[in-house]
Parts: C-alpha cells; structure tokens; sequence
C-alpha cells in the first residue's frame, strides 16, 4: 500500500494541540517525503501550504506527485489529505479527483462540513470530520498506518447522516 498523507498545515508540528474534545496532544515534527511501512507499505507525508515558506524540495515533491497521479494510474493507492474550501485546497481536490473516490479520504473541520457535502462528485470518498487544523487527527491518521501498516480506524462517516447536531447555544 501507497498512501498519501497530504495537508497544507502540518502533521504534529512540534507543539501542543488542543482538539475540541479538550484532549492535549504533544505532537513532533514530521518531515516530508516517502516512508517505509513494514515490508511492502509505503507512505508520503506532504505538508504542502502553497506559500513562499514551502521549500524547492517539498514544491517538487507535490509536482512530482500531482504528474505520477495524472500519468500512473497506480502511483498511490489511497490519498488522505486536510481540506478546506478556500484556495489552498483548490489544488489539492482538482489532484484527488483523478482518483476513484474509494481511494480518497477527506479530512476537514466542522466548519466546512457542510461545504463537503454538496461535493457530489466526492460523495464516495471517505469523510473524516476533524478537529479545526486537522493537525491531530492527520497525525493519527498516520500513526495508524505506521504501526497497522493499512489504513484502519478509517470510519466512513455520511456528513449530514451520522454526526451529532451542533449545541444551540
Ligand atoms: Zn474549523
């Protein structure tokens, strides 16, 4: 397995992370590039922000990503990335749409939930409701898959369907 962990903000990021759950993670600094998962697995991480911050390497590590997923249709097997619905994503759901939506998993923040469900075209997709960031669950998302070796815990959620309503308040 190929799999792709892809976010515009980081996996961890050498600080600590409140989730909305009030859960205090210590995260560290994950760098770009392809890992070793076990015997056949292998994993990406690519914090890509589009923005002058991004170095030459991590700039032509998407590029390289964006032509071998175009061209190679069994480049990756599965591509999790963070979005959301304002520019920095635009590239990144133009990219995931040259796949099979069953090989897609969305993470994004409550605030776009609604946004995600009008995407028909992504409907299929596996959707992950995350903190706001999604620093915290990318990285679990990505230790899942060092230590498991597949993508697990990876529950399909319908957006409208299985969330909790929001609190009035
Ligand atoms: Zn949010």
């Amino acid at each position: 397995m190929r799999i792709v962990f892809l976010t515009y903000n980081e996996l961890g990021g050498n600080q600590t992370v409140t989730d909305r759950y009030e859960h205090r993670f210590e995260c560290s600094w994950i760098p770009n590039g392809w890992t070793r998962v076990g015997k056949a697995g292998q994993a990406l991480v690519l914090q890509y922000k589009r923005s002058p911050t991004d170095s030459k390497e991590t700039t032509a590590m998407w590029q390289e990503l964006v032509t071998k997923i175009i061209t190679e249709d069994d480049y990756v097997d599965h591509v999790i990335a963070y979005v959301c619905r304002d520019e920095r994503s635009r590239d990144t759901l133009a990219l995931v749409r040259h796949l099979e939506p069953s090989r897609v998993t969305l993470v994004y923040c409550p605030c776009n939930r609604e946004y995600f469900a009008e995407q028909v075209d992504l409907a299929e997709a596996r959707h992950i409701i995350s903190e706001c960031g999604g620093c915290v669950t990318m990285l679990s998302l990505f230790a899942n898959y060092l230590v498991a070796g597949e993508v697990v815990n990876v529950r399909k959620q319908e957006p409208e369907a299985t969330l909790p309503a929001e609190q009035p308040h």
